[in-house]
C-alpha cells in the first residue's frame, strides 16, 4: 500500500450534473512510469486538473503518497511535490535556455528555504546537468525562443525536474513534433523515468508503444481497461471507443492479425503482396460469405499497426489451433515475396517463440510451398 505514489478511489467530479470523472479508481506505483489514452472529451485533462488541485472532486478521494488532497491548493499541492507540464510550452521566450533553468531552480531553492527543509541528496541537480539530460547544452545560451517547438518542449520538462517533482504529469507531449524529436522527447522522459513517476497523455500511438509500459484507458470519465500496450490494443472495446464503431472479429483474431502483420513488418517493409495475404486469409477465415469478406478486408487494414514485438503476443495466443494458424498465416507471408535474411531471422525466432512440434512445422511448410510452386499469388490466394 505504501509503495502507492498516487491512489484514487471513487472520483467523480460533476460540472453542472455532467460527469466529466464517473466513479473513477485508479492506482499507480511509486517509480512508474504510466500512459494515459482515451479519446476526446473521455476527462483526461480533468483527471490531472482533480490531481493538481486546480479542481475539486464531487466525490471521492485523490491521495498523494498517502495523503487526501482534498481542500489543498494548486500551490500547496505543487509543493508536496505534483509538478505538471502543460500541453503549450510555458517557457520564457526573452531568456536564454540555461536562464530558463537557473530560473526554475532559483524557484525551486526559494520553497526549500521557506519551507526550512533541504533538498534530498540524489535529488540535487545542477543546471549544467540538467541541460545534459535535456539535450540542450550546445544551445545554452540561446534565446529560448530560437529552439524549435521539440526543443521549448524539452526545455520545459527540465524545468518541470529543476523544481524536483516526485510526480510529473506531462500533457501531450509530443502533439506537433517530428518524428525525431518525438523521439528525443521519449528518451528523455524514458530516462526521467529512473527517477521520478510519471503520467503522460498521449494521443500519439506510437509514441506511447515507444514509452509504454503500463497504459490505462479512460472513457467516459472511468476506466475502460488497463494493461500493456498490445492487451489494450487488442481489446475490443478499447477500439470500439476509438473507432466509434465495435469491431466484428474477436481478441483472439485480433491477436492473430498483429502478428501477420508483425511478421510482414519484420524487414521494414511491408509489401503489397504480404498485405494482400493477411488481409485475403482472414478475411476468409472469420466470415463465411464473400460479402462479409470482402468488407471485413477494409475493417482489418484498419487494425493492421506496426512494430510490434512478437515475444509479447505470441504468449497471449491461447490455443494450440490458434499457433497453427499463426505459423500458416506467417510462412504464407514470408513466402509471398522473396525470402530475406532478416525475415528468415524473424521466423525462426516465430517458430521458437511458437513451439509447435517439429514435424507439424515442417508438414505445413511443405504444404504451402507445394501451393506456392504451383500457382501465381493470387491464384494460391483464390484458393
Ligand atoms: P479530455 O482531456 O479527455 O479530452 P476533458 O477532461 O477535457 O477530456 O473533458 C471531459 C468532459 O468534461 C468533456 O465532455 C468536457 O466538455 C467536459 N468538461 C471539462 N471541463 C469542463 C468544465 N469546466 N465545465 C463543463 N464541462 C467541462
Ligand atoms: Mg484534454
Amino acid at each position: 500500500m505504501q509503495n502507492h505514489i498516487l491512489e484514487i478511489d471513487n472520483l467523480t467530479v460533476s460540472f453542472d450534473g455532467f460527469k466529466a470523472l464517473n466513479n473513477l479508481n485508479f492506482t499507480m506505483n511509486t517509480g512508474e512510469l504510466r500512459v494515459i489514452i482515451g479519446p476526446n472529451g473521455a476527462g483526461k485533462t480533468t483527471f490531472l486538473d482533480v490531481i493538481t488541485g486546480k479542481v475539486q472532486p464531487t466525490e471521492g478521494t485523490v491521495r498523494f503518497k498517502g495523503r487526501n488532497l482534498r481542500n489543498i491548493s494548486e500551490h500547496h499541492i505543487s509543493r508536496l511535490g505534483i509538478g505538471r507540464k502543460f500541453q503549450t510550452p510555458r517557457v520564457y521566450l526573452n531568456l536564454s535556455v540555461r536562464d530558463n533553468l537557473d530560473l526554475a531552480w532559483v524557484r525551486r531553492k526559494n520553497v526549500f528555504a521557506t519551507l526550512l527543509t533541504s533538498p534530498k541528496k540524489g535529488d540535487r541537480r545542477t543546471v549544467t546537468g540538467l541541460l545534459e539530460t535535456v539535450g540542450l547544452t550546445a544551445k545554452a545560451d540561446l534565446k529560448a525562443a530560437l529552439l524549435s517547438h521539440g526543443e521549448k518542449q524539452r526545455l520545459e520538462i527540465g524545468m518541470l525536474v529543476a523544481q524536483s517533482p516526485e510526480l510529473l504529469l506531462v500533457d501531450e507531449p509530443v502533439a506537433g513534433l517530428t518524428d525525431e524529436e518525438t523521439e528525443n522527447v521519449g528518451n528523455l522522459l524514458l530516462s526521467l523515468a529512473e527517477h521520478h513517476s510519471i503520467i503522460v497523455i498521449e494521443h500519439d500511438m506510437e509514441f506511447v508503444r515507444q514509452i509504454a509500459r503500463q497504459v490505462t484507458v479512460l472513457h467516459q470519465g472511468s476506466v475502460l481497461c488497463e494493461g500493456s500496450m498490445n492487451q489494450v490494443q487488442n481489446d475490443p472495446r478499447v477500439i470500439e471507443v476509438y473507432l466509434g464503431k465495435a469491431p466484428s472479429v474477436s481478441a483472439e483474431q485480433l491477436l492473430i492479425l498483429r502478428i501477420a502483420a508483425a511478421m510482414a513488418w519484420a524487414d521494414g517493409n511491408f509489401a503489397p503482396e504480404q498485405m494482400q495475404v493477411i488481409l485475403t486469409r482472414l478475411s476468409k477465415q472469420f466470415a463465411s460469405d464473400p460479402e462479409q469478406q470482402a468488407e471485413l478486408k477494409t475493417e482489418l487494414q484498419n487494425y493492421l499497426s506496426q512494430e510490434i514485438a512478437l515475444e509479447a503476443l505470441i504468449p497471449e495466443l491461447s490455443s494450440e489451433s490458434d499457433r497453427l494458424q499463426v505459423l500458416k498465416l506467417s510462412y504464407e507471408i514470408i513466402r509471398s515475396n522473396t525470402i530475406n535474411e532478416y525475415e528468415n531471422r524473424v521466423y525462426q525466432k516465430l517458430l521458437s517463440l511458437l513451439d509447435l512440434p517439429e514435424h507439424q512445422v515442417k508438414s505445413i511448410e511443405a504444404e504451402i510451398e507445394a501451393g506456392f510452386s504451383s500457382l501465381s499469388l493470387d491464384d494460391y490466394l483464390q484458393q
